[in-house]
């Protein structure tokens, strides 16, 4: 047992077991223990890169009692590391709450970042990503699901979604009345043999799918409200916004980070973006 205990949240893969980093495969080897919510799926992946770290539970029926005794383990010296059963742990599955009782308890905690279906969706949608809200699950009652989702229509983002592949098809139509013909993807078996990211209007998707039988793990992906997607601003248009605050008396820099700030872009950008505009006026 090492001096110092702490708490590693190991990422693991959504799929396809290449999707480990390497620090992660040192941190699952070198942990004193691993808490894993589900032992079996977890061994697969310590089989397939040799690891013999012992495992034990920890999820959602059993994470009431685990929780004092793995901080009280932490405290006296041990490295656990925690992993779900694919992503990041605690993004809609246990983990938080251990997180929240060693931060409390004054532990280190460390998280090793690696696949969410979040974000791995997202990208792959193809959907406007300068903004976006991830809703977890969504209710299964017909009631609080119209509720839930009114209450996001205005909201100027892509929405995002786990869904069970069974209930894919009634969310879509459900989202579809109440947030009418957006754009949106259905993201399945990310990462695995059969994936496939299905792309068309909330009412397109949601006949495809009640046509299908649906299996594997699914992501619904929402795009924002029409008209209201914000548009990049053009390179011209940013090189004019740092040189009027340029002939204002600031800094190259503090203009360049202003407009930045100002646009929501990244500084970086906004200096490509004002390059851009140069040559094109030259
Ligand atoms: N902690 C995980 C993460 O970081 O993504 C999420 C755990 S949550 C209990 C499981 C849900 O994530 C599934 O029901 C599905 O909606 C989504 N999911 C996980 N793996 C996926 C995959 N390979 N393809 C599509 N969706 C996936």
């Amino acid at each position: 047992m090492s001096a110092q205990g702490r708490l590693l949240v190991c990422a693991t893969p959504i799929g396809n077991l290449g999707d480990v980093t390497l620090r992660v495969l040192d941190a699952l080897r070198d942990a004193d223990a691993i808490a894993a919510e589900d032992t079996r799926v977890t061994r697969k992946l310590l089989s397939h890169y040799d690891l013999h770290t012992p495992l034990e539970s920890y999820h959602a029926a059993n994470l009431a009692k685990r929780t004092p005794a793995l901080v009280g383990r932490i405290r006296e010296g041990a490295v656990i590391a925690l992993v779900s059963d694919a992503g990041t742990p605690g993004i809609s599955d246990p983990g938080a709450r251990l997180v929240d009782a060693c931060l409390d308890a004054g532990l280190a905690v460390e998280v090793l970042p690696g696949s969410s279906a979040i974000v791995t969706a997202l990208a792959a949608s193809g959907l406007p990503t300068y903004a976006f809200y991830f809703g977890g699950f969504l209710p299964r009652k017909r009631g609080p699901l119209a509720r839930r989702l009114e209450s996001l229509a205005d909201l100027d983002a892509t929405l995002v979604f786990y869904e069970s592949p069974r209930r894919a098809a009634r969310t879509l139509a459900a989202a579809s009345d109440v947030l009418g013909s957006r754009r949106a993807a259905v993201a399945r078996e990310l990462t695995k043999v059969y994936e496939e990211v299905v792309r068309g209007t909330l009412a397109e998707l949601a006949e495809s799918l009640e046509a299908r039988e649906l299996k594997g793990e699914v992501v619904i992906v929402i795009g924002p409200p029409d008209g209201s997607e914000r548009s990049e601003p053009d390179p011209e248009t940013i090189r004019a916004e740092v040189d009027a605050l340029v002939a204002a008396g600031s800094s190259r820099k503090d203009a360049v980070a202003d407009v930045a700030d100002s646009l929501g872009l990244g500084k970086n950008a906004v200096y490509r973006a004002a390059l851009e505009g140069e040559d094109a006026a030259d």
